[in-house]
């Protein structure tokens, strides 16, 4: 198994996870510290939403190439999801005037929002796949329009996008791939 395929069914098992803990910390709350409503629902999020945020960096770090843009970028993250999940609760909240839904909805949002905006940060740039690549000593070919990886191929098209080449513009773009990876 690939790392990644493992990477990814952790996620998919860490994210069920996080109800278990939603549940553990509700019920910690109500029958262990005896809170009142508005309190549980505090905990609750505070619990799941370190959880999500530890569980997610300890699964992903490993896949990450972590330059000083995404360290900054993770932690700013982290706040502008809340500030846009806030909104969205301020708008729930006039409409239902519950102040428990209100925070679930915050919750819910900021957990959804936060998730794929680390899917987005931690996504790779071009040079650094075929820079990645090229460490692992394969000559890389890829496809000049979506830089899909080719290598393999017995085929000049592109499965990714369906852009049809030439063997020679093909040939061609292994030297531009030398200049990208000098831009590194
Ligand atoms: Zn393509």
């Amino acid at each position: 198994m690939s790392p990644s395929l493992s990477r990814l069914i952790l996620s998919v098992v860490f994210l069920a996870s996080v109800f278990l803990v939603l549940f553990i910390s509700a019920m910690i709350g109500i029958e262990v510290l005896d809170l009142r409503e508005i309190e549980v629902t505090s905990l609750i999020l505070l619990m799941t939403s370190m959880y999500l945020i530890l569980g997610w960096l300890v699964i992903w770090r490993g896949a990450v190439k972590w330059t000083p843009w995404r360290r900054g970028a993770i932690v700013i993250s982290v706040l502008a999801c809340l500030l846009l999940a806030s909104m969205l609760g301020g708008v729930v909240q006039l409409v239902m005037d519950e102040e428990s839904v209100t925070m679930f909805v915050i919750g819910a949002a900021w957990a959804l929002l936060w998730l794929a905006s680390t899917a987005i940060i931690w996504r790779e740039t071009k040079a650094e796949r075929i820079a990645r690549l090229k460490m692992l000593g394969i000559n890389v070919v890829v496809c000049p329009n979506c830089s899909y990886n080719l290598t393999g191929m017995t085929s000049t098209t592109c499965p990714e996008c369906g852009s049809k080449y030439t063997l020679d513009q093909l040939y061609a773009t292994l030297a531009k791939t030398d200049e990208q990876i000098d831009q590194v």
